[in-house]
């Protein structure tokens, strides 16, 4: 591939190089919210390139780039949005002046990074979470019912999932309260009421669809990427004391829908080509309509931090997308097998990734194994869950030959529990 760079200063270690170009909404000081992309340490304001005519000849409306969130925008299909893409990297290129020696466009269309507050960048219709990392679904099988048959019998047949809550997708920033619900212990004689003990995190990726397919019409694992958009880093919040009791017969609840947060740029399915890889191998050979072809893997490299209150940040994972077992082609084409209509905005979370070796568990229930093994911060402190104060990060980007394409981050403080 041939090397490019950008005329913006972005250095080496950018989430947001010029091969990256993600989408999000950000809002500025003086209260004006549109339509951004991002090129190192600036967010570019895609309103402002759009009334100097930047993108003629895509046609776009007029306002696009003005309204609440990315749906609308997303919605005028991939050719467009893929080719407003491709003007972005044109425009910021080292080499093109079209914007670099034209100080008032400059001006107009960079906005330093510190100076936005980013907010979602879709509004969600829908919310589904996947069961997908075969060693985290190992790893609670293992801790909750027998280690000799840790997955249950449909888990290799069927990318496993649950209907999530869309309204408590918050972007990353906005802090969490403790959530309270009903728990019990096994020795107790009845449940209580109060706050969560067992707060956690889920490192997790989620992709969102762009396109719909109409009740009563299958999407094939072929055709499954032409509805993709993009990724975002997402946290599905759990609250382990809470799930234990509540789950059984229909599966998650209150445990998870009190909040899940997401990293505030969408990069897209286009900027992550260069870093496909292979799934793990899937034995047994999955049903013909969850087959695939090709590579559907993605190497991103994931990493999941903990800073307690007053204290330095402490690396508590190291995971990567790639270990995923069943792909985000096999989740839409299973999602829509049964006609199931999905719309543009969804999110589809992927279920935690964790990876083969302990630092690579992806929640606090693994990394600490159901608080048997807490894990040391830096104040001295240990956690085996998520305390009040703590502030946890989620960070993700995948790098290859000199390119990196990052997602940024998706930061959450937690705040103690409503009196
Ligand atoms: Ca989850």
């Amino acid at each position: 591939m041939t090397t490019i760079t950008s005329w913006v200063e972005t250095g080496p270690d950018t989430d947001f190089s010029i091969y990256n170009i993600p989408f999000g909404i950000f809002k500025k000081q003086d209260g004006y919210t549109g339509a951004g992309s991002a090129i190192g340490n600036y967010v570019i304001d895609l309103h402002y390139l759009h009334s100097q005519f930047f993108f003629e000849g895509l046609g776009l409306p007029d306002d696009i780039f003005r309204r609440p969130a990315l749906n609308d925008f997303i919605a005028l299909g991939k050719t467009t949005t893929g080719a407003v893409r491709q003007r972005l990297i044109k425009l910021f290129t080292a080499g093109n002046h079209q914007l670099s020696d034209h100080e008032e466009h400059r001006q107009g269309c960079l906005v330093p990074m510190p100076e936005v507050e980013m907010l979602m960048p879709v509004q969600v219709p829908n919310y589904t979470d996947f069961y997908s990392s075969i060693e985290h679904a190992t790893n609670v099988g293992t801790m909750f019912r027998d280690p000799d048959n840790a997955l249950l019998p449909n888990w290799k047949h069927l990318p496993v999932g649950y209907h999530g809550r869309a309204s408590s997708i918050i972007p990353s920033g906005r802090p969490i309260q403790r959530p309270c619900g009903q728990t019990k212990t096994p020795e107790a004689a009845a449940p209580v009421f109060g706050p969560t003990k067992r707060l956690d995190f889920e490192l997790e990726m989620a992709f969102i669809t762009g396109k719909e397919n109409g009740l009563g019409n299958r999407i094939t694992t072929a055709a499954a990427e032409d509805y993709i958009f993009g990724f975002v880093l997402f946290n599905d919040w759990s609250a382990r004391d809470i799930q234990v009791w509540e789950y059984v017969p229909l599966g998650p609840f209150l445990a998870k829908s009190f909040a899940s947060s997401i990293s505030p740029w969408i990069v897209t399915l286009e900027a992550l080509e260069p870093f496909r890889v292979a799934g793990p191998p899937q034995d047994p050979l999955p049903l013909p309509y969850l087959q695939i072809d090709g590579h559907q893997n993605f190497d991103i490299n994931l990493e999941v931090g903990i800073q307690p209150e007053g204290s330095t940040e402490q690396v508590v994972s190291r995971s990567n997308f790639k270990y995923m077992y069943w792909n985000i082609c096999q989740q839409l084409a299973h999602h829509t097998v049964n006609g199931c209509n999905i719309q543009v905005g969804d999110m589809y979370a992927s279920g935690t990734i964790s990876g083969p070796t302990p630092g690579s568990y992806g929640s606090m229930l693994e990394l600490a194994w159901k608080g048997t093994k807490p894990i040391a911060m830096p104040d001295g402190s240990t956690r085996s869950f998520i305390n009040d104060g703590d502030t946890v990060t989620l960070r993700g980007y995948a790098e290859k030959e000199g390119i990196r394409v990052g997602f940024g981050e998706v930061r959450t403080k937690v705040l103690p529990a409503a009196e």
